[in-house]
């Protein structure tokens, strides 16, 4: 059906603007709310370490829970961890928050981001790769 402007003025034809469906949460299953209990005793202490270590220094860390990414970053200089990283092996977790704390110089992808992660974490590429085996749940 092909729709003009005069339908739609005329009232013949209305426009319904939806909502978009708030998104959905995400169960707290008794193996979620283990992780998230062994993730909030460690990952925090864990991030400090390494930010010490590597000179960086961040505003908050919060434990997340989403299906989306292991790890993000904000302007504000705030890092949230997802709490699957607990099931991650160590260097993984690693991994993953040596790329977000680089995320407080470069908030992109590009080459300056990827040097200063290469110069902390040598062996980025090949845990890239690594990580990718595990699904988020
Ligand atoms: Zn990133």
């Amino acid at each position: 059906m092909k729709i003009t402007l005069g339908d739609i003025l005329s009232g013949r034809v209305r426009i319904v603007v939806r909502r978009r469906r708030p998104r959905r949460k995400l169960k707290e299953t008794p193996e979620v709310a283990e992780l998230r209990k062994q993730a909030k005793a460690y990952l925090p202490g864990r991030l400090a370490e390494l930010a010490a270590e590597h000179g960086f220094s961040y505003n908050q860390v919060r434990i997340k829970h989403n299906v989306s990414n292991w790890g993000s970053c904000s302007v504000k200089g705030n890092i949230n961890l997802n709490l699957n990283l607990m099931r991650l092996p160590q260097d993984l977790q690693d991994y993953v928050m040596l790329h977000e704390l680089c995320h407080l110089r470069h908030m992109n992808h590009g080459p300056k981001f990827h040097a200063l992660l290469e110069s902390v974490c040598p062996d980025h590429l090949a845990l890239r790769r690594r990580i990718k085996e595990y699904k988020l749940i």
